[in-house]
């Protein structure tokens, strides 16, 4: 069941030089992280009961830094909470929706991640996150 608007990813040339914007309008860094298996580095910032996730690209072959050499920096995906990636996906597959993974991986902060393609998503990549308790 999906709950609510987690973050709002935003691909950046600098964490450093973006994070001066969120600082200036009072919001706070929850935590750094580095996801090596997607070549990218990580802030995310407290935003009310959702975040916004700046990343930046940690190689030149990551699918962040292909999307700053396409397009600049930018919105990169939304993601929506879950309480249940393995279902989620199993309906939406069931449905003819194309997703990016053949099954949820591991994201930023432990949670089990899957995305839904631009294709099928009109146009915007959808991350589904659903917060591991372990
Ligand atoms: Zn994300």
């Amino acid at each position: 069941m999906i709950e609510r608007i987690d973050h709002v990813g935003i691909a950046v040339q600098s964490i450093d030089e973006a994070l001066k914007l969120y600082q200036k309008l009072g919001l706070e860094v929850e935590g750094f992280e580095e996801v090596p298996s997607e070549g990218v580095r990580v802030a995310m910032i407290r935003c009310g009961e959702s975040r916004i996730e700046l990343l930046e690209a940690t190689r030149d072959d990551s699918p962040i830094a292909r999307f700053l050499a396409k397009r600049g920096g930018g919105v990169h995906h939304i993601c929506l909470a879950t309480t249940d990636v393995r279902a989620d996906q199993a309906s939406l597959e069931a449905d003819g929706v194309q997703l990016l993974r053949p099954a949820p991986t591991r994201g930023a902060g432990g949670c089990w991640v899957q995305f839904i393609h631009p294709k099928s998503a009109a146009g915007v990549l959808v991350e589904l996150s659903e917060e591991d308790p372990c």
